[in-house]
């Protein structure tokens, strides 16, 4: 098949390419590289079998292809939020771009929507059916209310013009290749302790997130994909942990004495989040496979190798080596 993915330069992208290239397809990568690299699809640059299109969504284009996974837009709090209005246009104009191409070639659309649709949940664990509690004008709606939007859009178009979409739910992941820079929790406290940095808590760390390792989440949205429902279906894993219990495990796999300083709670941050993932077991045959203890040992040796190699000048040699 001729697959395309947006947002194939980042985090999840280049990882769902890996294994898409492993199976054998056509793949086109789609970035504008805000927040992607071309570091993360270098070993499949100059592939027959891979292309590379550095074009931003919010024009369109046209390509012929079978499948599209559209995940181009930035993810972690600090990139969406520095240009919100370019957020929102990505996730409204390019999700409707994206499904205008679908509807012309005929492909398949796989939407990657996010578990902040719920928004600050008054539900928990949160269920597909359970519709949120979103402030629309606060500073993480630029984001969460245009996954709703593009959502709507998947669905409407679905409806109209019987556009084949699958709209995934997808709660916080994390893994080799995050950005270190990238302002998401996992990532920070990662880069932090093997820097010998303070780990920054904000509030009292007694808020909850639910950690997905990113070969968990790219098995289920390959199965999603080609899978018979449109969903909306959440995929993330439900091990749920506070913030401050991520970071006591952070200083127990890389150093238990760096210490941990509190910082100011961002507004509108969500004090709770776990799937429900009963349709995902049911629909999908999926769960997750890697709990944070594998998954976290993982995601730091590629941090310390990453670090090393770009001569991380702050960090302690003993922590590095
Ligand atoms: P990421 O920031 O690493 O990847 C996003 C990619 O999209 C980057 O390569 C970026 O350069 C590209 N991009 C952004 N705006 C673009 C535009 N206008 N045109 C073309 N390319 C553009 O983030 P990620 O963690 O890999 O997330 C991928 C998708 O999954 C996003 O849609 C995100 O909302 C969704 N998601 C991620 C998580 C998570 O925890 N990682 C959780 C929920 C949802
Ligand atoms: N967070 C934190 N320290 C950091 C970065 C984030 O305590 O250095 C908190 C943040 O306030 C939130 C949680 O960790 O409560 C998850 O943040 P992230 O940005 O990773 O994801 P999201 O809030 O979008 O789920």
């Amino acid at each position: 098949m001729r697959i395309l993915v947006t947002g194939g330069a980042g985090f999840i992208g280049s990882h769902l390419i890996d294994r898409l290239m492993a199976e054998g397809h056509d793949v086109i990568c789609l970035d504008n590289f805000y927040t992607g690299s071309k570091r993360n699809i270098q070993q499949w640059l100059g592939h027959p079998s891979f292309d590379l299109i550095r074009h931003d969504i919010t024009e369109p284009i046209r390509l012929e292809v079978d499948q599209i996974y559209h995940l181009a837009c930035p993810a972690s709090p600090v990139h969406y939020q520095y240009n919100p209005v370019k957020t929102i246009k990505t996730n409204v104009l390019g999700t409707m771009y994206m499904l205008g191409l679908a509807k012309r070639v005929k492909a398949r659309l796989l939407l990657a929507s996010t578990s902040e649709v719920y928004g600050d949940p008054e539900v928990h664990p949160q269920p597909e059916e359970y519709r949120g509690n979103v402030n629309p004008i606060g500073i993480r709606s630029c984001y969460d209310e245009g996954k709703r939007v593009a959502e709507t859009l998947a669905f409407d178009y679905h409806r109209q013009n019987d556009v084949e979409v699958r709209v995934a739910r997808i709660f916080n992941t994390y893994g080799p290749r995050m950005l270190e820079n990238d302002g998401r929790v996992v990532s920070n406290f990662v880069a932090q302790a093997l820097r010998d940095k303070p780990l920054t808590v904000y509030g009292e760390g007694s808020q909850t997130r639910s950690f997905c390792y990113v070969s968990d989440l790219v098995e289920g949205l390959i199965r999603l994909m080609n899978g018979d429902h449109v969903g909306p279906v959440n995929l993330g894993n439900p091990g749920e942990y506070t913030i401050l219990e991520l970071a006591q495990a952070v200083q127990k796999f890389v150093n238990p004495d760096v210490p941990i300083k509190f910082e100011p709670l961002p507004q509108d941050d969500p004090r709770r989040r776990q799937p429900d993932i009963t349709r995902a077991r049911t629909w999908l045959g999926w769960e997750p496979k890697v709990p944070l203890e594998e998954g976290l040992p993982l995601m730091i040796e590629d941090f310390r190798r990453r670090l090393l190699a770009e001569g991380a000048e702050a960090a302690e040699p003993s922590m590095l080596s």
